[in-house]
């Protein structure tokens, strides 16, 4: 039997060299040994031999039916992008990048994303296939059926619970005039902010209180924006929404003008030091998680300028991406930090990571 303790012992006799190289062997060899394991899967399958029900019923190897699924699909795909195949057994590609790659990747493509894709966060990977995949007027319905909101009492603590979901354009809704609430919410003058869910709980007892009793205030409209690119579904907030949907917010929609072409915002301007509402939000669409190295943090992200503001850096889209402060990503960029962040934002494999020292001794830009 394996015995751990005695398997650490021996471990910590190695070098930390020698620890990073063994461990990186092994992730190469697991991902070889799960090419084949996929190509068994595809004979099996070829043969009517694996049933995803009956194969999770028997518990058999403590896999869920979603990824025996997964599995399957993975391995159906993979029979005609021999290059992503051999990319993937020679330790290119993680699982994650995998699963959704083959979904992007056609017999045409194979080639090109088989050297492409190693370099894409798997986050990356998984927003280009949601925007492969069309939204039926089924998906629509069925969203708009699966819509709730619930709120109880938990007598045990005092607090009321309430949890919901919304679908696409009613959810965009929803949030952004919690945003904007939020954001009022400015705290007395040299006082701190108090935190974002203190806020947003307030912002939900100011709504009801003024249902309650007050006459609406006529303020600006609040602003849901739908992204309709050249190719694949139109999008709010990153969710991909149906041709019906559309059509319906259509109606009393103000269309406006930023060409988007290539993943690339054009005509913006760029004076002042607040960078423009219409950059921000081309930013958040474009990226959508912290683009420091292969980092899928959502949350509590801020703006970071590529070039420093401070060295003629402007908000021009091409130079701002979203980094993390709860990882703790936007503090190690420069100017807060020795790293530097470089390259084209448009493409989600277009961004590099240098340390100052190294950028030094590398001599300045030409
Ligand atoms: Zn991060």
């Amino acid at each position: 039997m394996f015995d751990m303790a005695e398997h650490l012992t021996e471990l910590r006799c190695h070098s930390t060299e020698w620890l990073r190289s063994r461990r990186a062997e092994l992730v190469r060899e697991q991902r070889a040994l799960h090419v084949e394991q996929l190509a068994i899967t595809r004979v099996l399958d070829e043969r009517s031999a694996i049933d995803t029900i009956t194969e999770t019923m028997e518990r058999r190897d403590g896999v869920a039916p979603r990824a025996v699924r997964a599995e399957l699909e993975t391995a159906r795909a993979l029979e005609v992008l021999p290059a992503i195949a051999a990319a993937a057994h020679a330790g290119d590609l993680s699982f994650d990048q995998l699963k959704p790659l083959v979904e992007i990747a056609t017999p045409a493509t194979d080639a090109e994303w088989a050297k492409r894709a190693p370099g894409y966060a798997p986050v990356d990977l998984e927003i280009t296939a949601r925007r492969q995949r069309p939204v039926t007027t089924e998906d629509a319905e069925k969203r708009r059926e699966a819509r709730e909101f619930r709120i109880w009492a938990r007598r045990d603590t005092g607090m009321y619970a309430v949890r919901g979901e919304l679908p696409d354009i009613d959810g965009a809704l929803v949030k952004s005039v919690f945003d904007r609430m939020i954001e009022r919410q400015r705290p007395p003058k040299g006082g701190a902010w108090d935190t974002r869910a203190h806020r947003g709980a307030d912002a939900l007892v100011d709504l009801c209180t003024n249902y309650a009793d007050v006459e609406p205030v006529r303020h600006a409209k609040p602003h849901v924006v739908v992204q309709v690119p050249l190719v694949g579904p139109a999008e709010v907030d990153g969710v991909a929404i149906a041709e019906p949907t559309l059509a319906a917010v259509m109606a009393d929609a103000v269309i406006s003008t930023a060409v988007i072409d290539a993943n690339t915002i054009c005509g913006t301007r760029t004076d002042g030091d607040d960078i423009p509402e219409a950059v921000k939000r081309f930013v958040r669409q474009r990226d959508q998680h912290c683009r420091v190295g292969t980092c899928d943090e959502t949350e509590h992200l801020e703006y970071h300028h590529l070039t420093p503001r401070c060295d003629g850096g402007t908000h021009d889209p091409n130079n701002l991406v979203l980094a993390g402060r709860r990882c703790g990503h936007h503090a190690m960029l420069i100017p807060n930090g020795p790293w530097n962040l470089d390259g084209d934002p448009s493409q989600p494999d277009g961004l590099s990571l240098m340390h100052r020292d190294e950028l030094a001794r590398a001599g300045p830009a030409p």
